[in-house]
């Protein structure tokens, strides 16, 4: 299956932060890292008075279920220091799984195509960088998608090396 995973920080040096955690998802098991973003830096959702993100997103080729892949997501994010606090608010490390192949998820644990995707430019301009010709269930087409999304604030930065 290819999943694509959203990848955001800020605390804690967020591009440290990203770049360590897409080394960690090149550890995953049973799965193969296929392609990474540009990172990109974006202001916060939610509560105003948190510094700003860096965002990106990767692509991956796994045999791992989607709950197993959100398992181990969610054990980097500890790993990573997360800390739980306000909803929206600051942190080392999220990890989201934006999709899982062409499935549609809608678990206690597990919404798939994550529901926030369409909205949030930080996540749709990172995954058609690296896949410009994708379909998300029930969404439709991303270049759509993009045109529906203004990048507004949204800033590309580097390409990581890894
Ligand atoms: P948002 O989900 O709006 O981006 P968030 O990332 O800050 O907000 P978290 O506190 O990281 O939210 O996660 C809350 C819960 O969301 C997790 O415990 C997880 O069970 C659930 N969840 C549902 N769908 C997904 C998904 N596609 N990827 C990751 N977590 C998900
Ligand atoms: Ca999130
Ligand atoms: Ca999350």
């Amino acid at each position: 299956m290819r999943a694509y995973i959203g990848l955001g920080s800020n605390l804690a040096d967020p591009v440290e932060q990203v770049k360590t955690a897409i080394s960690h998802l090149q550890q995953l098991p049973d799965s193969e890292l296929i392609a990474w973003s540009s990172l990109y830096a974006s202001p916060p959702m939610g509560p105003q008075d948190q510094p700003d993100y860096i965002n990106a997103v990767v692509e991956v080729k796994t045999t791992l279920t989607a709950l197993q892949l959100l398992d181990a997501l969610q054990a980097i994010e500890q790993q990573q220091g997360r800390i739980r606090n306000r909803h929206w608010g600051e942190r080392t490390l999220d990890l989201d799984v934006l999709l899982y192949g062409q499935e549609v998820i809608d678990d206690a644990r597990l919404q798939i195509p994550h529901p926030g995707l369409a909205l949030r430019a930080f996540v749709l301009y990172p995954l058609a960088e690296i896949k410009p010709d994708l379909t998300v269930p029930n969404l439709g087409q991303i270049q759509q998608l993009l045109q529906n999304c203004p990048q507004d604030s949204l800033r590309k930065l580097e390409k990581i090396v890894l």
